[in-house]
């Protein structure tokens, strides 16, 4: 279903939509970087508000949150559309194209979260929630009103701006945030990105006492090295030494074709980032 969308302002003939680091200036009938956004007569709309792709009912482990609620089941929902474009997407049927979608409003999502059994909550999760944003933030609140014993959850890249961030931060209990690599290339280069605002995002989301797990995908020749393993593992425990770290084994997807993940180097990894971590999981192995 297409809204108004949020975080945008009008600009002569164009619309200019902050709610990422993108910044997009977008011309008539054209749409944004996401392409989930699209100025229409000069307003900008938002096409896919309680448009579902996947729903099913995950362990929680499975987000991946091992330190929250572990041992649980949560509703995970997802829509299409990302703002970053990473070669090596593991979703991405779902992240660079327009698969078939199911609407349900904010009321009938909120609704089989509570008649879900054994449901701990809801993550937004399989594409990037930060471009679904209209939509998370209609159903959080909403399910914070009826039942606040029901838990929000984000699996994100954390590519999204701070004020937006800040007005979703209080109604979302937990993040797992992607921090892919450590540099502005790699965010540029394989993502079409920048570093910055994902620090910014994890930061911000800590500071929010929000609980926060990271993700790093370590791809067969991209950032498969020890350094960069240390400078991410580094930085978060320079934040807190408990923040828990996944290292993630890449295996070839979209337009991506080297070699899963080295296992020996997958251990080497984990050795590396326990120098600075105390909770470091490795997935995919
Ligand atoms: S949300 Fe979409 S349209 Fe808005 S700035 Fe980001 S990529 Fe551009």
């Amino acid at each position: 279903m297409k809204v108004q969308a949020r975080f945008y302002e009008k600009l002569k003939d164009k619309v200019h939509c902050f709610l990422c680091p993108h910044n997009c200036v977008i011309e008539k009938e054209g749409f944004g970087k996401c392409r989930v956004r699209i100025n229409e007569g000069g307003d900008l709309y938002v096409i896919n508000y309680g448009e579902i792709t996947s729903l099913a009912l995950d362990p929680i482990e499975k987000k991946p949150l091992h330190y929250f609620r572990p041992g649980t089941f949560i509703l995970s929902a997802g829509t299409f559309g990302c703002n970053f474009t990473c070669g090596f997407c593991q979703n991405y049927e779902i992240s660079q194209s327009r698969p078939p979608s199911e609407s349900l409003t904010k009321e009938q999502l909120v609704q089989i979260i509570l008649k879900t059994d054994s449901n701990t909550g809801i993550a937004f999760t399989y594409n990037e929630p930060a471009i679904w944003y209209e939509y998370v933030y209609d159903c959080a609140r909403l399910l914070k009103k009826t039942d606040g014993r029901y838990a929000v959850v984000l699996v994100t890249n954390g590519y999204i701006s701070e004020e937006p961030l800040k007005e979703l931060l209080p109604y979302v209990d937990a993040m797992n945030i992607d921090l892919k690599g450590f540099s502005d290339d790699f965010y540029k280069r394989l993502c079409g990105g920048r570093l910055k605002p994902v620090l910014r995002t994890i930061e911000t989301a800590i500071q929010a006492s929000c609980h926060v797990e990271i993700t790093t995908l370590l791809v067969s020749g991209q950032n498969d090295t020890l350094a960069e393993v240390e400078r991410i593992a580094g930085y978060l425990g320079a934040i807190d030494k408990d923040i828990p770290l996944h290292l993630s084994r890449y295996f070839p997807r979209y337009k991506f074709k080297s070699p899963p993940t080295d296992i020996g180097f997958m251990r080497e990894a984990e050795k590396a980032a326990r120098k600075h971590l105390n909770r470091v999981l490795l997935g995919n192995v």
